[in-house]
């Protein structure tokens, strides 16, 4: 098979892995090197739907032994199967990154053989991108659950970033839709990445020169819609994950149907709004303050989708509204909807030396069509309806029920609608980046 055909093959395999985004790598270039990876972040590309892809985005085999039933490549698909030898990925990434299409790699597999044969075929394919071609760019990279701690750990040496994808959000569908996988065989890595990352960093305080080991961290992904939990399950694995595993980012896949099994919900589209509120809320546990169980319960065990989940939680806590913005302490301004991180870093910096007007809310990039019903200035309310729940619910309801949208299929899309506008006009600009850019 040529190049070229291996190539399509395993791009397109790679499509539904969207837990490639790279930031948090600082690896500078070296005399004779090739490439760098920026601190910033590099290659950050969105397709269509929103997601976050890096332009070379492979897999080295879809050959899988495993017959995981939400997936392309299981053994059982009658489908094209190919796969790259390392040799054959360090020419396709170091010409791809001459001609400059690309900065970086995200480099998964499928479990060829066993875990250990395919994590050992990935290591060499970094260990020569790095040592024989002087590629210095941004590698993000699939560690192999099962595979050996050591394999794991040379190659964390090599690599930006590494993830190890959880996929199914509890043990039991694990157990029904991938019963070969192993919860403790993907934990497992994770840990061991996490205490790698934080004895690296307290090796190099005392020798500096020593070399990084996965400093861009590590980032998992969750399917979302191919087993029953809820999104407060989703939300508290994810919670729990930042906070025990450190990870960067957790990253939400909307359950594509891409093969036919009986153990998967029959639907038609993936539940691409579903994604887009635990993005939302996902930003909501790293940079505001809340919770899981603040945003969601075992009463309301998902979120209403015609909602953003901090206007939702607004709405359910209204008693602590309307919250004055001259007073209101940082970490309740950053509870109100339609104020993002950077508006009360510029509340509070201008607090410091004058009150703050309503008129001057908009310019400071709050967005008042939101904030208005749930903010006083200098005492005075500025909502367009009065300060009553039903009221101010009904005027922040989408005009169609998104949920109705949801089912047949209408996806939140960046670039096919002029001014960024959902028609039907639903949701904003501003509502669909605030799951990119995190402001809420
Ligand atoms: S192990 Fe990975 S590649 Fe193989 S079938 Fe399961 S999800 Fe797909």
């Amino acid at each position: 098979m040529d190049l070229q055909r291996k190539l399509e093959i395993l791009s397109s395999a790679a499509k539904y892995d969207v837990s490639c985004s790279s930031s948090g790598s600082d690896r500078k270039n070296k005399k004779g090197g090739i490439g760098n990876a920026s601190i910033s972040g590099i290659c950050h590309s969105f397709t269509p739907d929103g997601r976050c892809v890096s332009l070379l985005k492979i897999l080295m085999s879809n050959v899988c032994i495993y017959d995981c039933s939400y997936c392309v490549s299981r053994r059982s698909n009658d489908f094209p199967r190919a796969t790259f030898t390392p040799d054959e990925i360090c020419d396709i990434t170091i010409n791809f990154y001459k001609r400059n299409y690309i900065e970086g790699l995200f480099l998964s597999s499928a479990i060829v053989k066993n875990a250990n044969f395919t994590m050992e075929k990935l290591y060499e394919t970094v260990y020569k991108l790095r040592s024989e071609h002087n590629f210095n760019g941004y590698i993000h990279l699939k560690a192999i659950p099962g595979a050996d701690q050591d394999l794991i750990n040379k190659t964390g040496l090599l690599v930006d970033r590494m993830s190890i994808n959880i996929e199914l959000p509890s043990s039991e569908s694990l157990k029904l839709l991938a019963p070969e996988k192993d919860k403790n065989k993907i934990l497992l890595p994770m840990k061991h990445i996490n205490n790698g990352i934080i004895e690296n960093k307290s090796n190099r305080k005392s020798f500096k020169n020593a070399p990084k080991f996965v400093p861009g961290g590590q980032s998992t992904q969750l399917i979302v819609g191919a087993s029953p939990e809820s999104d407060l399950k989703i939300l508290t694995l994810s919670e729990s994950l930042y906070k025990k595993m450190n990870l960067k980012r957790v990253y939400y896949s909307a359950f594509v149907p891409v093969t036919n099994d009986k153990r998967l919900p029959d639907i038609k589209n993936p539940p691409t709004l579903r994604e887009h509120r635990l993005y939302q809320a996902d930003w909501l546990l790293r940079f505001y303050g809340f919770n899981a169980k603040e945003l969601l319960n075992e009463e309301n065990p998902n979120f209403d989708i015609n909602f953003d989940p901090k206007t939702n939680w607004a709405l359910q806590n209204i008693h602590l509204f309307p919250m004055e913005i001259n007073k209101a302490p940082r970490e309740m301004l950053l509870r109100i909807p339609g104020i993002g991180g950077k508006s009360v870093q510029r509340i509070l910096s201008i607090r410091r030396v004058s009150s703050i007007s309503f008129e001057d809310l908009k310019k400071i990039g709050v967005v008042l069509k939101r904030a208005q019903y749930f903010i006083t200035c200098n005492g005075r309310y500025y909502g367009d309806v009065s300060f009553d729940e039903p009221l101010i619910r009904n005027r922040l309801t989408p005009k169609e029920d998104l949920n109705i949208l949801e089912n047949q299929g209408e996806q939140l899309n960046f670039f096919d609608r002029p001014g960024f506008s959902l028609s039907p006009a639903i949701l904003k600009a501003d509502d669909i980046f605030s799951s990119v850019i995190g402001e809420l």
